[in-house]
């Protein structure tokens, strides 16, 4: 059977059907009310943006999702765990304090911001996941494992080593702990000695002291002990001559199928309470972990809900291959994979693809205009 994915443009003429109206309705369709318990614990899952970046999630909208979920009197926080590599949510204080900057606050969301995996990362629950390809458990941020259901709220646009990201992505690394995150990434850098310009830039920003100079003659490189590297990727979003390589390029491959492991684990306590929107506005071609926001690729298309992970990611996908391109050199770019075209060295498909397989969901669905 095909899975159900609720779509909403974003044409608007009068209030009744503006944004919110829309997240309203799409709630409805997809049965949020079902998900929820009288008094239970909601955990609201966004990204609430890297400093610096102001394409995440507008916080009017997310208000609207707490407004539903208090409706039904369940109990909704907003949630979202630290991240591997340096930066404004390293750990929790820094990261309340950049969610907080970023408009969500328990003031102007009427719901509490809960940090899920803790001070630094370690909070976590060990959760068996049988007969997958990589995993034999993965480390899932307790407070989310915890909750009773969840609400998934994504903003769908690229990154540099996932392809894209999506319902999936949010699932898996958005909602594993400091060692869950490690074990996705499992790969390593290295860095090209022709290109480096030796600004220096990737040593100062790399959490794991793994890049140091080095010099050979009279030319001065970086240089990276895989030994140390955790795999971040924190260092190539910094250098500018693009001189730090994945060790493992064809490995992005398993690195889009490994993070369609984790979302299976995450969900494993859970797998129908679990609902998600995802939000193709502002589809840039970064992720919202970067301190920047780059032109989107595309104009915005809409809003999707369904209670289907891989039905939805595989949707959103479908809508901006579809879509008219933003980039000059895409000529326009109708039926381009916007996202391999841009990364070209990803294989985001690869993501929905393995979630399929692995029974997280269904690559069916009917698009269902409301
Ligand atoms: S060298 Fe490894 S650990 Fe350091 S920033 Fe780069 S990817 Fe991360
Ligand atoms: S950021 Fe890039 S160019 Fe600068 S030192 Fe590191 S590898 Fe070399």
């Amino acid at each position: 059977m095909k899975a159900k994915v609720y779509f909403a443009d974003m044409h608007c003429r009068k209030q009744a059907d503006n944004k919110t109206a829309k997240i309203e309705k799409l709630c409805e369709a997809v049965g949020l009310k079902n998900i929820l318990k009288k008094d239970g614990l909601t955990a609201i899952k966004l990204h609430f943006g890297e400093m610096g970046n102001d394409t995440h999630l507008r916080p009017q909208l997310v208000r609207k999702v707490v407004d539903l979920v208090k409706q039904e009197k369940a109990n909704p926080f907003l949630t979202d765990t630290n991240t591997l590599y340096s930066g404004s949510r390293k750990n929790s204080v820094d990261h309340l304090e950049t969610a907080y900057m970023h408009g969500f606050s328990p003031a102007t969301m009427d719901a509490p911001v809960i940090i899920a995996d803790g001070l630094n990362g370690r909070n976590q629950v060990a959760v068996p996941v049988e007969n997958l390809k990589y995993f034999k458990e993965t480390y899932i941020a307790r407070e989310i494992y915890e909750a009773d259901s969840m609400v998934v709220l994504s903003h769908f646009k690229g990154h540099l080593v996932a392809g894209f990201g999506g319902a999936i992505k949010n699932l898996s690394m958005g909602c594993a702990s400091f060692w869950g995150k490690r074990a996705q990434h499992d790969t390593k850098v290295r860095v090209d000695a022709e290109k480096c310009i030796a600004c220096g830039s990737c040593i100062k920003i790399c959490p794991a002291q793994a890049l140091s100079m080095k010099k050979d003659g009279d030319k001065k490189s970086a240089f990276a002990d895989r030994q140390k590297c955790i795999g971040c990727f924190e260092c190539q979003t910094v250098c500018e001559p693009k001189a730090v390589v994945n060790e493992h390029d064809a490995d992005l491959c398993n690195f889009a199928e490994r993070i369609a492991e984790y979302a299976y684990g995450a969900v494993q306590n859970k797998r129908d309470k679990v609902v998600y929107l995802n939000f193709l506005l502002n589809i840039t071609p970064d992720c919202d972990c970067v301190s920047w926001s780059d032109a989107p690729m595309v104009a915005d298309i809409g809003i999707l809900a369904s209670a289907d992970p891989v039905a939805i990611d595989k949707a959103s996908y479908d809508l901006v291959t579809k879509a008219q391109s933003l980039h000059p050199m895409e000529n326009n770019g109708i039926n381009i994979d916007k996202f391999a075209h841009r990364w070209e060295k990803t294989h985001g498909y690869r993501q929905f693809e393995h979630a399929a397989a692995i029974g997280l969901g269904s690559l069916e669905y009917e698009l269902i205009t409301i």
